[in-house]
């Protein structure tokens, strides 16, 4: 039978990724509508009372409550599911969501955590707050180091928790390295794929065990709803996420899936845009300032390990001013394009002073472990023209005196 559409796994995961990203995972209803639809459900109606019992033992396929499933929530999922090399997609309200969900789930008290110490500032509060809390250890290390992985482990230890590359440093972590000391231990490896997109690195390929994102970033990526996705096998949906996800209530709403699926439909042509633009500007900062980094550059310092695990550096770039906070705020107040915002992944570019801002909750000796300086800035490469935004940029290093 033909599948159009893109609901049978068998057809759509032998389609390249560009026409997963497009079609999987669609469904029709009897309308036979092109795009999909939009089901602001709470709940679902059953002809009988033993096709509701029947579908609440899960003996009879279909949906029961939108907490749990929801046909436009699935849609998204399952599309996510494809493109990422997962058996299994669930979508959540935030990326917070997300990666509190893909934790909690599956540990307990008495389990031990050890993560990369360059993690979104709020995945570092789960850390160092919020997992110590309820009697779950947490170690936090440098990722960049294979022996200092290998040496945090201990007979508790059930998870590995990193992201690569890290906001908004950029530091590389040895994605098959880090997973063959996970399993060489028992542990899973949970990786937050954010800044690298599932179009230009895909973990699981490379042994993880669980991938999650935030959604509202590249994956919307033009800045209008919140949500994430935690994506993983049969084995851990079943035994961990699951249970946790439902009864919990951290599901993304139908409205938000809808987004995210139009915003899928041109994902990959976006963040090859964005990758494009992000060249540039790297490039041409590089001539002016001295510490400017994206994975491309040949100055990158893990440029060999990021595009043995990437196929392209990413839409991010990041630079240190050497003049501090002060030459930082003067620079991001001459910008006349780029926004000053915290977003990432958006259409439109997005300069962020991570010091005064997204880490600013983490202790001063903390951030400038983690090389969180008062002069570093993070820019989101948006989908303007690349020479328009070069141009901003050098009047705006003019102006702060660069
Ligand atoms: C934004 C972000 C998150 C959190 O996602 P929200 O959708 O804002 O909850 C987690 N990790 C990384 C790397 C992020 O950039």
């Amino acid at each position: 039978m033909k599948d159009r559409t893109g609901k049978d796994r068998n057809i759509t995961s032998n389609w390249a990724k560009q026409t997963q990203m497009v079609r999987a995972g669609s469904m029709r209803s009897n309308f036979d509508e092109m795009s999909e639809a939009l089901f602001l459900t709470s709940g679902f109606a059953y002809e009988t009372a033993e096709e509701a019992e029947a579908r609440f033992d899960g003996r009879a396929e279909g949906f029961t409550y939108s907490r749990q499933t929801n046909p436009t929530v699935a849609m998204f999922e399952e599309r996510m599911a494809l493109l990422e090399g997962a058996e299994v997609g669930r979508a959540t309200a935030t990326g917070m969501a997300a990666m509190t969900a893909s934790l909690l789930s599956c540990l307990r008290a008495g389990d031990h955590v050890v993560g990369a110490r360059a993690l979104f500032g709020s995945c570092r509060w789960l850390m160092d707050e919020l997992l110590p809390r309820y009697g779950i250890e947490t170690t936090v290390i440098d990722g960049r180091s294979l022996d200092a992985w290998r040496s945090a482990v201990r007979p508790n230890t059930k998870v590995f928790f990193l992201e690569t590359p890290a906001n908004p440093t950029l530091e590389i972590v040895d994605l098959r390295a880090v997973a063959d000391i996970a399993h060489e231990n028992d542990a899973k490896l949970v990786v937050d794929n954010v800044f690298a997109t599932p179009v230009l690195q895909r973990p699981l390929e490379l042994g993880a065990d669980v991938v999650c994102y935030s959604t509202t970033k590249h994956i919307d990526g033009q800045g209008r709803c919140l949500g994430g996705i935690v994506l993983c096998d049969k084995k851990f949906d079943e035994d961990y996420l699951y249970p946790f996800y439902r009864h919990t209530g951290c599901a993304m709403s139908p409205f938000n899936a809808w987004v995210m699926l139009k915003g899928m439909e041109t994902l990959g042509l976006r963040v090859h845009a964005m990758c494009d633009g992000a060249e540039i500007v790297a490039a041409a900062m590089a001539k002016r300032v001295k510490d400017v980094r994206h994975p491309e550059l040949a100055t990158f310092k893990q440029r060999d390990l990021a595009m043995s695990q990437m196929d392209r550096g990413g839409t991010m770039v990041v630079c240190e001013l050497s003049g501090g906070r002060e030459q930082a705020f003067a620079f991001l107040n001459a910008l006349e394009l780029i926004d000053i915002s915290n977003n990432l992944g958006d259409s439109r570019s997005i300069a962020t002073h991570p010091w005064s801002t997204t880490h600013k909750a983490l202790a001063e000796e903390k951030r400038l472990e983690l090389g969180i300086t008062p002069g570093l800035l993070r820019i989101s490469i948006g989908l303007e023209d690349p020479a328009d935004l070069v141009d901003d940029i050098s009047n705006a290093l003019d102006i702060a005196g660069l």
